[in-house]
């Protein structure tokens, strides 16, 4: 997509001061989800830089689960949902993490021996989430090829927990 194309996406993301919580700036992927330009730009820039080296794409629900969806069915790969505590009847991995505003579990089932694995998600805040998702795909056996958010909150240091995080946007 072209800087033009990003640039208008980036712009459909809508800011709301304390949400869900005081001195949380809650950033809004709904709005640009719900545009079908921004919807497949972000979904083609999310998975650019790892063209042909993943064959699975996983998220965390519940807004990594969209962006898996279409990134996926783009990239023709498959989808691994990763789900929050007590929602899977057999998890095979479980990791417990911290949250900018929460704490949860995270779990997932299955075997990912021999899959390289694209982990998305809409936004890297302190990293907690997919720092937790890296070690439960790792868990599971699989290889993990690559990280990709939309948005990258850098004041919050996420990236010293997942590093090598391609971010479509930095705020
Ligand atoms: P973290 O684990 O701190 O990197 O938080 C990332 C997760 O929390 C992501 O799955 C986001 O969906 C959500 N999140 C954290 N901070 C924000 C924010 N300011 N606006 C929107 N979502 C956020």
């Amino acid at each position: 997509p072209s800087a033009d194309a990003l640039a208008r996406a980036e712009s459909l993301i809508a800011l709301t001061p304390d949400f869900p919580k005081p001195g949380i700036l809650f950033r809004d992927i709904a709005p640009m989800l719900a545009d079908a330009d921004a919807l497949a730009d972000v979904t083609a820039a999310l998975a650019a830089p790892f063209d042909g080296e993943f064959d699975i794409v996983a998220g965390v629900e519940a807004r990594g689960f969209l962006l898996a969806g279409t990134v996926a069915a783009t990239a023709r790969t498959g989808l691994l949902p990763i789900r929050k505590a007590g929602k899977t009847p057999h998890p095979t991995a479980s990791v417990d993490y911290a949250l900018e505003y929460d704490v949860a579990t995270i779990e997932a089932s299955g075997d990912l021996t021999g899959r390289r694995v694209l982990l998305v998600d809409d936004v890297l805040a302190t990293g907690g989430t997919l720092a937790a998702a890296l070690s439960l795909v790792e868990r599971l056996g699989g290889t993990v090829a690559g990280v990709a958010v939309i948005l990258e909150l850098a004041d919050l240091g996420g990236r010293a927990r997942v590093p090598a995080t391609h971010a479509v946007f930095t705020a």
